[in-house]
């Protein structure tokens, strides 16, 4: 649904709020944010992210106006959110965060409920973004292995390998980026290597996807270790992510799934 322009525009204004937002308070002690991440838990168990509604519905209100650049569509909603008093914009958004009637939400701007949610989706990015980075100048991530986001437990989208074949997960949700083990599956974890294999498609190098069979999930892969302009280490992966959508379609036509097959 998103154009590539769209979301570089987007990931620009979404680093612009993530640095007004406020921190978590407050933080876990480094021996507390340790505890957690040995047990197995992400950091999200210990500290919830500091989301006000009213500040949620000015990003949600900034985020649909952005859209309705290049989507007629949204505009309603847009145009809505603008006029919209400040008691409604604030039930607009305690729905979204909390899971309430959304669809009639959508009926009353106008849009589809999916696109509602959707852009509810986008503009909880600089929320959870700002809690991470917050978290993450205490916690040793270093610690953890799981598929999971150790911060806010979203299972983890695209896979990066670095310049020093060391292998980072990535967390949609939070954009948190952690460790992990070569040679596994990163969607199910498993480490039997013979269920794991690659899938490659011309000109999309140096992405390509990881596949399993024990899972029947993909994921797309970044290998950094041969330099060029993705090398980076702080390569947007969200846009990476919609720039390859022909990788996507390549692991769906052979079967796979992102995310693993439905259980
Ligand atoms: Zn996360
Ligand atoms: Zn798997």
């Amino acid at each position: 649904m998103q154009s590539l322009e769209f979301l570089r525009a987007w990931r620009e204004r979404a680093r612009r709020w993530q640095d007004e937002l406020p921190a978590p308070e407050p933080l876990p002690t480094a021996a507390e944010a340790e505890a957690a991440l040995t047990r197995g838990e992400p950091l999200i168990q210990l500290v919830d992210p500091p989301i006000a509604p009213d500040r949620f519905a000015a990003l949600l209100a900034d985020l649909a106006s952005l859209y309705a650049e290049s989507r007629p569509e949204a505009r309603p909603l847009a145009e809505g959110l603008a006029a919209a008093a400040p008691g409604d914009r604030r039930s607009l958004a305690e729905t979204l965060l909390n899971g309430g009637d959304s669809a009639s939400w959508a009926a009353r701007y106008g849009v589809e409920e999916d696109m509602l949610l959707a852009l509810g989706g986008l503009a909880l990015q600089p929320v959870m973004a700002r809690f991470a980075r917050a978290l993450e100048r205490v916690a040793p991530l270093h610690l953890w292995r799981q598929t999971r986001c150790p911060v806010c437990g979203t299972a983890a989208d695209l896979c990066r390998i670095d310049p020093d074949n060391i292998r980072h997960l990535h967390c949609p949700q939070c954009d948190t980026q952690w460790e992990h083990h070569r040679l596994t599956c990163a969607v199910c974890g498993t480490d039997d290597v013979r269920k794991v294999s690659i899938l490659t498609l011309e000109g999309m190098e140096p992405w390509r996807v990881e596949v399993c069979d024990q899972c029947g999930g993909y994921i797309k892969t970044l290998d950094q270790r041969h330099g060029g302009h993705l090398a980076m280490p702080r390569v947007d992966l969200y846009l990476e992510d919609a720039r390859t959508l022909q990788l996507d379609l390549l692991a769906e036509q052979e079967g796979y799934r992102r995310g693993g097959r439905a259980q």
